[in-house]
């Protein structure tokens, strides 16, 4: 994994943190909006770990950090590459590098999943086991939260709309950098636009 994090040892102090896996989709996106809402302090974390997309995910997370004026890191792993749809244990992983990765001694990881998809790392299940992981490695001062693991899409979309999302700043296409309207995240992007 090579990438830009401020010295982690420099700022391990202070307050606590809240640290989005950003991807520059909607979901990730109106999780940044969210806990900025709730007045956290809050950062986002960029991961290219060889996804289809990665070059676009990452000018758009760029983009939503400027947006809301926030702080964000970006890491790499290099040597995989991956098409759309699922991907074995994404998530685990992306968790676990916050985790390594993460800047203070307290805070939350926040991840933006959300229900309606049969991806086993995107179900309450996998959010307990990771908490169980996150409690084994720090006495329970990290925690991961999906505040939309119990919501649909369309409820996530909906809170974006109230959290005034910039919606045009985000990528949704799992396929690469130019949506192929074909990939679910695709499908799913239009017949939100569509019903709002
Ligand atoms: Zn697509």
């Amino acid at each position: 994994v090579s990438g830009k994090f401020p010295r982690t040892e420099k700022r391990k102090s202070g307050e606590p943190l809240t640290l989005v896996l950003s991807s520059g989709g909607i979901d990730s996106t109106v999780a940044v909006a969210m806990v900025l809402s709730q007045g956290q302090a809050v950062e986002t974390l960029f991961v290219d770990y060889g996804q289809a997309a990665a070059a676009a995910e990452e000018r758009a997370s760029a983009a939503v950090a400027a947006h809301f004026g926030i702080q964000r890191c970006r890491l790499r792993l290099d040597g995989l590459a991956f098409g759309a749809g699922e991907i074995r244990a994404r998530n685990a992983f992306l968790v676990h590098v916050a985790l390594l990765a993460f800047p203070r001694n307290t805070g939350t990881v926040v991840l933006g999943i959300h229900a309606g998809t049969p991806y086993a790392d995107c179900s309450e299940a996998f959010v307990d086991e990771t908490q169980r992981s996150f409690d084994m490695h720090t006495g329970g001062a990290v925690s991961v939260s999906a505040p939309f693991v119990g919501m649909d899409k369309g409820a996530v979309f909906t809170l974006g709309l109230e959290l005034r999302l910039p919606i045009a700043l985000t990528h949704s296409c799992e396929a690469g950098d130019e949506p192929c309207m074909t990939c679910l995240s695709c499908q799913d992007r239009e017949a939100l636009l569509a019903s709002s």
